[in-house]
């Protein structure tokens, strides 16, 4: 049990800073992950215990950590990033051998903090704790949450906030941004460093750098189609929020889609719909270059590498759509597409936005063969039907296929607003029949109000970061 072990606090200097989390004066447990806690084999004696290690108040296993890294904000590059309000606290490797990193969030003002105060209030933490877990649930890799801790002391935003620490677990923290830091101060020791150590931790099998940047192109390029078959929308996919892993990270603006319409955007701070809901897939190669870029420094003299890395790039935009029309196409019970499915999935897609269906519940109900909407007994979408059903009829098990990618509940905005609100005035119940309901999102067969399209008071149309 707890088999802790620090690999990353053992790189040199200018990976990290050497920083304590600020304790606070009064935490409480406010949600534990016994399942997760289980699954790493984490073992505590006492609530008072978890509350003490996972407010920052005590520390876990050896000195806790602030990560150093850089990164391209909305197309700014940043040298200045860093965690501003996280502590890696240790490392943990599972029962299974996995190596997971355990970080606090909201923690407390760090080298990298600028004008932040290192701190996290409790709407954001609750939003991540419900979303991150919900994508787990879905089968999206992800960071998870293992816990939330109330601080007893007060965060100031618009307004006088509760104050509260998430408690992340993620296969690392290591981002495109990372890479650019060091690439950025032209520090090619510890740039190789990192592709080594990257390469050990995540990509056992790379014996190039070539061969590393097309696996995490893979990775992301299926994160990307995955987020999209469930409607998720990052909001904020800048580099330093884009994991080498290809775990999903940073849970901040994000929504899911209510009513499809592909330029749809949420975060109120994405004014020109960068991370909108179809850019997604055109961003995360922008991304994917900047992290080839950073890489470039260590081959400077090799006349062949641009050329290698940029063929590389080009693959992954068309593996990404690939992975877009591999995805869409278990929605329609189509578990080998070929070329004509684009064309079907992008009629219906077209139909969809025209009829702002809802995306979840207009999937849900052709995989339970319902027609609850107007439009599905209309000319154009009869019209797509009868060419889908013909597509499909020899599929064997294409219902399942469509059960299994088409989630009947996801965590709607407007619940987690309304979780939020209510968990202010001190009832965490909604907050914890939501994340219960989203456990098993595939299944889900109660009829409550919990997947429900928001009504038109309901709606949530923008999202903010948090900070
Ligand atoms: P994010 O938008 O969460 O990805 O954060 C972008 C950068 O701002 C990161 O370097 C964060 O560590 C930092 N940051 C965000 N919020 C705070 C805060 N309240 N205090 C200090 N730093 C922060
Ligand atoms: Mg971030």
């Amino acid at each position: 049990m707890n088999n802790f072990e620090n690999s990353y606090g053992k790189l040199p200097e200018n990976f990290y800073s050497i920083t304590p989390p600020t304790p606070v004066v009064d935490p409480k447990l406010l949600k534990w992950n016994s399942t997760l806690a289980e699954e790493l084999g984490l073992k505590f004696d006492s609530l008072a215990e978890k509350e003490s290690i996972f407010s920052g108040n005590i520390p876990l296993n050896g000195t806790p950590i602030a990560q150093k890294y850089a990164g391209h904000q909305f197309g700014q590059f940043n040298p200045d990033l860093g965690d501003g309000r996280a502590h890696l606290l240790t490392e943990v490797i599972s029962p299974k051998g996995e190596r997971y990193d355990i970080t606090l969030k909201g923690s407390g003002r760090t080298p990298y903090s600028r004008g932040g105060d290192g701190r996290a209030w409790l709407g954001p933490v609750l939003r991540e704790y419900i979303v991150s877990e919900a994508m787990h649930s879905l089968g999206i890799p992800t960071t998870r949450a293992l816990a939330i801790v109330s601080s007893g002391e007060p965060v100031y935003r618009e307004a006088k906030m509760p104050g509260a620490i998430i408690t992340r677990i993620a296969k690392s923290h290591i981002r495109i941004g990372t890479f650019q830091w060091f690439s950025a101060t032209s520090d090619f020791k510890n740039l190789q460093t990192l592709l080594d150590y990257s390469i050990k931790r995540h990509y056992p099998d790379a014996k190039t750098t070539a061969e590393f940047l097309r696996a995490v192109c893979l990775k992301q390029a299926e994160l990307v189609a995955k987020w999209m078959r469930i409607g998720f929308i990052h909001g904020v996919m800048n580099t330093d929020n884009c994991l080498i892993s290809g775990e999903t990270i940073d849970y901040g603006p994000c929504a899911f889609i209510d009513e499809y319409n592909p330029d749809k955007v949420f975060s109120s701070i994405d004014n020109f719909g960068r991370y909108s809901f179809t850019n997604q897939s055109k961003v995360i190669i922008w991304n994917l270059a900047q992290l080839a870029n950073s890489l470039l420094i260590l081959h400077e003299n090799e006349a062949d590498t641009l050329d290698e890395f940029q063929e590389i790039i080009n693959e992954a935009a068309v593996y990404m759509s690939q992975q877009y029309y591999i995805q869409f196409a278990l929605k329609l019970g189509i578990n080998s597409p070929i070329k004509k499915d684009e064309h079907l999935i992008n009629e219906l897609m077209t139909i969809l936005a025209e009829a702002n269906a809802d995306f979840t519940n207009f999937f849900s109900s052709i995989t339970n063969e319902t027609k609850p909407y107007d439009f599905m007994n209309k000319k154009p979408y009869l019209t797509w039907e009868k060419k889908w059903h013909s597509r499909i009829q020899n599929i064997p098990k294409a219902k399942e296929t469509m059960r299994q990618a088409n989630p009947s509940i996801i965590p709607r905005n407007h619940n987690i607003e309304k979780a939020i609100q209510s968990a202010l005035s001190d009832n965490f119940d909604p907050f914890y029949t939501l994340n219960e309901a989203l456990k098993n999102p595939y299944n889900y067969i109660e009829k409550s109000d919990l997947t429900k399209a928001p009504g038109k008071d309901e709606k949530v149309t923008a999202t903010f970061c948090g900070t």
